[in-house]
Formats: structure tokens, C-alpha cells, sequence
């Protein structure tokens, strides 16, 4: 583990607290060695090199790119520049007002349709 950069980020307020609900962040080993962080919520995750979203935006956790709403069977978050990378939408994120604007007033009644009938499989 990289010491140096824990000490410093632990020594930053926002980097150890979740943007989307403001529980604090865990501290998590990725597959390949490195490490990332990990809202104790699970709603939100974001690795090392990738800038915490203090204007309130969550973008790309590969390549930092903004994401653009997409839905076809789940919501998502597709990354501008690269399709192959997106994330799946999760309900917190709409919490952010700036994500939330995001999406048109149908898709908003889209996805909220969509977390009633996954309520169950999610919690
Ligand atoms: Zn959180
Ligand atoms: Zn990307």
C-alpha cells in the first residue's frame, strides 16, 4: 500500500467522506494491488487517482470523463468518452443535484419506476 498518499488523504476531510450520503469512506484493495475507496454505504466508489467530486459531479472511474445518463434495461452512467465504460445508476446518485440534472423529467419517472421494482433484489 501506498503509506504516503493514505496519510494524506486521511488527512483531508473529503476524502474520506462519501460525496453521495457523507458516511465515511473505506479504505479497499482492487484486484490488481491498488487501492480505491468505498463508501461504507456501498453507494459510491471511486479509485485513487480519480479527482473527489467536489463540484458535485461523479465522473468516469477509468478515464475521469463525464458520464451522460443512458437506460435500456438499468440505468446507467455512460462515460463521454469511452461507451465500454459506465456504471450502474444507483438511486443516491440523484442526490447530487447537478447528476440529477442530468436526466429529462421522463427519464427521472424512468428510473424511479425502475428502483420500485428493484427495491427488493437492492436492500
Ligand atoms: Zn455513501
Ligand atoms: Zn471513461
Amino acid at each position: 500500500m501506498d503509506i504516503e498518499y493514505l496519510i494524506k488523504a486521511l488527512d483531508s476531510e473529503h476524502e474520506t467522506k462519501c460525496p453521495i450520503c457523507g458516511s465515511e469512506m473505506l479504505i479497499a484493495e482492487s484486484d490488481d494491488g491498488g487501492i480505491y475507496w468505498k463508501c461504507q454505504q456501498g453507494d459510491y466508489s471511486r479509485n485513487k487517482n480519480q479527482p473527489y467530486p467536489t463540484d458535485g459531479i461523479l465522473r468516469c472511474d477509468k478515464c475521469n470523463s463525464p458520464y451522460v445518463f443512458s437506460m435500456i434495461n438499468q440505468p446507467r452512467w455512460v462515460c463521454t468518452a469511452n461507451p465500454k465504460h459506465y456504471h450502474q445508476l444507483k438511486k443516491n446518485d440523484l442526490k447530487l443535484p447537478k447528476m440529477a440534472a442530468l436526466l429529462s423529467p421522463e427519464e427521472k419517472m424512468k428510473v424511479q419506476k425502475y428502483f420500485q421494482q428493484h427495491t427488493a433484489e437492492n436492500e
